[in-house]
């Protein structure tokens, strides 16, 4: 009885290892029809490896193994080749098969020699054969390991990704008084749908963060920063977008942080033409990265912060919660981690926010703590010429996400969630008693974006009447009461045949 129970239990084991093993392959894009396939072989070769005689009398444990154990452990390895590592893996791969190989050569030499006299012969011929794969194993691994390394330099340093950057600035910076913000789209970034706007549809909590793994519902949606040209403060950015790494050698990018993330994100997350690049961004508008002296980092998540690559002069401003507690990815924060700045948040309230940190002193750029999205994740409020811009980072992530009871993003925490539903509460008073202040979100993938804030700001300065377009653009969205009006709630639409990821239509 204890024994089946036993058995129960390790097979329970094995099946939820087989269960993790096929989100993971699911993540990087194996079908479904082969995934069912290998499962059902994976669950098969569990249960006969625990019952030997439940498949006939005849057979026993050696034979399921040859029959089901073999076969499954070598589809392990090739879809685990094919799909989840790919050529950056070989020489990891070929070493760990060289020291099996050669562990193995001298398992049977030992044993050969045991042996007595001609039963042993054999046995040392074979590991002496054994070993030589080994070592042949091994001298592939290191040859390979400069041809991947020479793959992944040809992948970063592409042409016309250099040309782009090469370039000069298509216009010169204007040198007046105004304030100057200007949106850069810096990268596109693939999420699910739910996770981007289902968080009152099922996407809650760990049932949400499972649905991300698995959901095959994606949309690509931008990534923005915000460079600020400020007359008293200089040049600034709030967050930095993507780096040509996440987008173009996502597992590389991934090996560097020394994390799962590489497991469980998908390679093509992210998205970055050579145009968007930050320091291209920067050029197009006259400027040069090497000039911004501070980066408003609103949290430390890796479309945030890729660009921090290229600005090793800048001081980083971030909530020291989020350095402590959030998902830092080191390959990002390398060349500026001497560099942070944690503010106090000791200017007392502001508006709706109990708590405050007036960056400058002279209440041109107000920090305020706005956990939830992230530990420490912060918002930016700057003093424009007419008004104020709140830089809501990813508190909320498009302009219909201000309906928070209509239209929620996905939080994995129940504090976490409460938290982020008291700072998007804020910001809806702070933006209902102030009509001067305008948003401008990290992701917002509608019109507002695309027409309203590129027209606004395409000069840097939207003045008193920009600011005003943009409110007004506001109301024909929400009511009063943070509602979406008709013709503005989210849906998501299947992708036609042919393309990689749906859209988002809006009615
Ligand atoms: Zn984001």
């Amino acid at each position: 009885m204890l024994k089946f129970l036993c058995k129960i239990g390790l097979l329970v084991l094995a099946l939820a290892v087989g269960a993790v093993w096929l989100v993971v392959l699911r993540l990087k894009d194996v079908p479904a029809p082969l995934l069912v396939a290998y499962g059902l072989l994976l669950a098969g070769s569990a249960a006969g490896l625990l019952w030997p005689g439940m498949l006939g009398p005849l057979s026993t444990r050696r034979r399921v193994l040859v029959f089901l154990g073999v076969p499954a452990g070598l589809s392990t390895l090739g879809l685990y080749l094919a799909v989840v590592y790919y050529i950056a893996d070989l020489p990891v791969l070929l070493a760990l098969a060289a020291a099996t190989c050669l562990a193995w050569a001298a398992a049977t030499f030992l044993r050969g020699r045991q042996a007595a006299g001609d039963r042993g012969a054999p046995q040392t011929r074979r590991a002496f054969l054994t070993a030589g794969a080994g070592l042949v194993l091994g001298a592939a691994s290191g040859l390979s390991a400069g041809q991947v390394e020479r793959h992944r330099r040809e992948v970063l340093a592409r042409s016309e990704r250099q040309a782009a950057v090469r370039a000069t600035g298509a216009r010169r910076p204007i040198l007046d008084d105004a304030v100057r913000v200007f949106p850069l789209h810096a990268g596109d970034t693939i999420v699910t749908y739910g996770q981007f706007y289902g968080g009152l549809d099922g996407w809650e909590g760990l049932n949400g963060y499972l649905r991300t793994l698995v959901d095959k519902a994606q949309i690509a949606v931008p990534v923005y920063a915000y460079l600020i040209d400020h007359p008293r403060h200089g040049l600034m950015l709030v967050d930095t977008g993507v780096n040509w790494e996440q987008a173009h050698d996502h597992d590389g990018y991934y090996n560097h942080n020394q994390m799962v993330s590489r497991l469980l994100t998908q390679r093509d997350e992210y998205r970055l033409t050579p145009e968007q690049d930050l320091r291209v961004r920067l050029a197009r508008l006259g400027y040069d990265a090497k000039e911004i002296t501070t980066v408003f980092l609103t949290h430390v998540h890796d479309d945030h912060a890729g660009g921090l690559r290229h600005l090793p002069q800048a001081t980083v401003v971030l909530d020291r919660r989020d350095w402590e507690h959030g998902t830092i990815y080191p390959y990002s924060f390398d060349l500026v981690r001497n560099n942070l700045s944690f503010p106090a948040f000791g200017s007392g309230a502001f508006g709706p926010f109990p708590a405050a940190q007036d960056h400058f002193g002279d209440g041109s750029v107000i920090l305020v703590p706005t956990s939830g999205h992230s530990p420490g994740h912060m918002c930016v409020l700057l003093r424009v010429d007419g008004g104020n811009v709140l830089f809501t980072g990813d508190t909320l992530y498009t302009l219909p996400h201000l309906a928070i009871d209509q239209v929620r993003q996905m939080t994995i925490g129940g504090a976490d969630t409460a938290r982020q539903l008291e700072a998007a509460r804020r910001i809806q008073t702070l933006l209902a008693s102030d009509a001067d202040t305008v948003p401008l979100f990290a992701h917002d993938n509608t019109r507002y974006q695309s027409d309203l804030v590129a027209s606004a700001f395409a000069q840097g300065a939207p003045g008193e009447a920009g600011l005003r377009r943009l409110r007004a653009h506001m109301e024909t969205v929400l009511t009063p009461g943070w509602r979406l009006r008709p013709g503005h709630t989210p849906r998501f639409v299947a992708p036609t045949s042919g393309a990689p990821v749906g859209r988002v239509e809006f009615r």
